[in-house]
This record gives structure tokens, sequence and C-alpha cells, in this order.
């Protein structure tokens, strides 16, 4: 019983997934269930108008916004004749795709493995049309003819690989020493690479994409007189999978672990409440909620607002909102120091700056009280 709203908004994010792995979206098809048929998730009627649109326009591949069952899957697979993908599968993909280190190469991995292990028959069965293509990079191309054992021999090596690398991670966190440490936190996309570009004056990559950000990066920051470690964190999604959840524990650590986090929230995107909603049942999970915190309200160049005439008897929606409205209510209702700015144009840097100082100075403060 989601509305209309919402429903538009997750597939629009998931076109935005699908479009980071590098698909385009011809049609979305939606369906109201009271809940989802076990057998095949969405019901038959639906599942044969897709069947006959894919059928006629020649689509590769059918992706649904929710996790299906390994037998939802299968029997899917059968009903509609083409590749099914689901949420998980389309986001372990992105990350396999862009992992940089080897580090998040062999999270992603283990991920990939985890998710495979229960679909396995699946794949045996539909060998032949499972070849290429999204959803197929990483291990399950050449893996593919190995047999559970093979699959849990790796999925035990790579936890090992991963718990050495924990250690050293562990080690060269604990080596930084005594220095304030200042995490970007925030959804996916909302703008923490340019941010962290234009506070360090450095070059991380960011673009219009989900998840540009896979590893995190560590850079030294100098505020008036004071240094710091900024560390730009993987984005945080709405039904991220646990499996990668799990295996990304290292990169949740750099934020478990951090001293001051900046939540970055894009304020000109339609849902930016739900986003700071799912970041901050993240930080809940990862027992991180009590840490000082400054909120940071990003791109205020891009905020569309549609204001409306007085004979507009059309109800309020969030576009009839403005910018100053949208402050006045965060102001009052943030129990964290608040700014808002542009990290692209860098407006109302010098307020942000001020604030992290301050809170970094207090950090440094309680840390060596004697020093003058
Ligand atoms: P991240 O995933 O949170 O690290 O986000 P990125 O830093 O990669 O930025 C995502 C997209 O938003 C990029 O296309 C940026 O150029 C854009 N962006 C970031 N900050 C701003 C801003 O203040 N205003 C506007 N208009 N776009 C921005």
């Amino acid at each position: 019983n989601q509305s209309e709203e919402k429903l538009t908004e997750y597939l629009d994010e998931l076109e935005f997934l699908a479009y980071t792995a590098g698909a385009s979206v011809d049609k979305r098809f939606t369906q109201r269930l009271t809940k989802p048929d076990s057998k095949t998730f969405i019901g038959s009627g639906k599942a044969q108008e897709i069947r006959d649109y894919v059928k006629e326009n020649e689509i590769g591949t059918v992706i649904f916004d929710d996790e299906l069952s390994p037998s939802q899957l299968k029997n899917l697979e059968k009903e509609i004749e083409v590749k099914i993908l689901d949420r998980t599968n389309l986001i372990l993909d992105i990350f396999a795709q862009r992992a940089q280190t080897s580090y998040a190469r062999t999270q992603v991995e283990l991920a990939q493995y985890e998710y495979l292990l229960p679909r396995l028959t699946r794949m045996w069965t539909h060998l032949e049309r499972q070849q290429g293509g999204i959803g197929m990079r990483g291990p399950g191309e050449t893996e593919i003819e190995t047999d559970r054992r093979i699959i849990r021999d790796r999925i035990s090596l790579l936890k090992d690989k991963l718990k050495t690398i924990d250690r050293q991670m562990a080690t060269q966190r604990n080596n930084r020493g005594k220095m304030v440490r200042v995490a970007l936190v925030g959804y996916t996309n909302v703008g923490k690479s340019t941010l962290m570009n234009a506070l360090s004056k450095s070059d991380v990559f960011a673009e219009d994409k989900l998840f540009a950000t896979l590893d995190t990066t560590v850079r030294k920051v100098v505020i008036g007189n004071l240094p710091f470690l900024l560390t730009d964190t993987v984005g945080f999604i709405r039904k991220l999978p646990t499996q990668l959840v799990e295996s990304f524990k290292s990169t949740l650590d750099e934020v478990r672990e951090a001293d001051l986090l900046i939540h970055v929230v894009d304020i000109s995107h339609e849902s930016f409440e739900d986003h700071i909603n799912s970041v901050n049942q993240t930080l809940m999970e990862i027992e991180a909620h009590q840490k000082p915190l400054i909120m940071v309200f990003n791109k205020i160049d891009a905020f569309a607002y549609e204001k409306k005439s007085d004979d507009d008897l059309s109800p309020e929606t969030r576009k009839n909102i403005s910018l100053e409205e949208w402050m006045k209510t965060w102001m009052s209702k943030s129990k964290y120091p608040t700014v808002f700015i542009s990290a692209l144009k860098k407006e109302n840097f010098p307020e942000l700056k001020k604030m992290i100082y301050d809170e970094v100075l207090k950090i440094h403060i309680s840390r060596f009280p004697y020093n003058d």
C-alpha cells in the first residue's frame, strides 16, 4: 500500500541503478497485490503481460525492485523466458564493476558468492541463457560449473583473506595516531566526493551515477590551523543487500571509529527525507548514531521550487515548499549543527568550514585538555 508517488520514486531509483550498471530502461510495470505471490512474486496475468511485451520488443532483461527468492527467480525465468535480475543482483553487479582495490574486489566477490550459493540450481538449469551481461560479471562466469562445495570453500577462503586485510586496516587506522577523524556519510550520489574534493583540494572521482565511490579515501585536511583526517565512505542506499552490509564491515568501521560525522544530504532530491531516514537507520545498525554530527544540506543551487499562484487549488506538494521554508524547518528540527551549501559552487563554504572547525576543536580540547 505504497503511495503512487513513492512507487514512482522507487522505480526512478531502480532505473538509475540500471543505468549505472550500463542498461537502458524501456518500460516499467507495476502491480498492486496484498502480498507477493510466493511462486512468481507477481500475479500470473502480470507475468503474461510482461512476457508478451518482452517478446514483442526483444527485451533482454527484466529487473525487479525487490529481492526475489531463489525459486521465484527460477519460476519467473521459466514464465517470462528472459533473464531476470533482482535489486540485489543489480547492486552487486555495480559494486563488481566499480571495485578498485583488491579489498573491495574481495568484498564484492564474497557477497556475490553468498548471493549465488542458494541460487545454484537456477544457474545450472539456465546455463545457456545466462552468459554475459549485467548480473553475470565477477564470479558467476567462470565458476558456474563448479559445485556448491567449491563455492563454500571459496567463501571461507575469501572470509579469511578479508579478516587478514581487516586486521591490517585496523592497524593502519591505529597508526593514524591522535589525529581527529571525520567521516562523510550520506545517501549515494548526494555529493560526498565533490565535498571531499572541495575541502581537501584533492581529486576524488565524482560522477552522476550511483556508488561512484566504493573504496574509502582518506585525506588530510587543514582548516584554520587545525589538521584532521577526512574519510569519504561508500554511499548508503535503501535496501542495501545484507550480503554487502556484512562484507563492507571494514568500510563501515571508518564510520564507527570516526570522531565526527558529516551527514551530507541532497536537498534538491525529492525524497531527501527518506534518504536521511535510511542513513540514520544504518548509523543505528552500526551503533554510530551517538557521535557528534554536522548536517550538511547540499545542492542548494539545484533546488527546484514551483511557487503556487494564489488561485491554485491543487494540494501542497514538496515542490511548493521554498528553500527558505525547508531551512527554517530543519534549523529548528535538527539537534545538530546544520548548514546549507553547494559543494559544486562552493556556496556557504566559510559557514561550513567554521562549523567543522568548531566541532574538530571541541574534540581536540577534550583529547588534550592541558595543551595551551
Ligand atoms: P557521492 O556519491 O555522494 O560521492 O556524490 P558525488 O560527489 O559523486 O556527486 C554526485 C553528483 O552530484 C555529481 O554529478 C556531482 O557533480 C553532483 N553534485 C555534487 N554536489 C553538487 C552541488 O552542490 N550542486 C549540484 N547541482 N550538483 C552537485
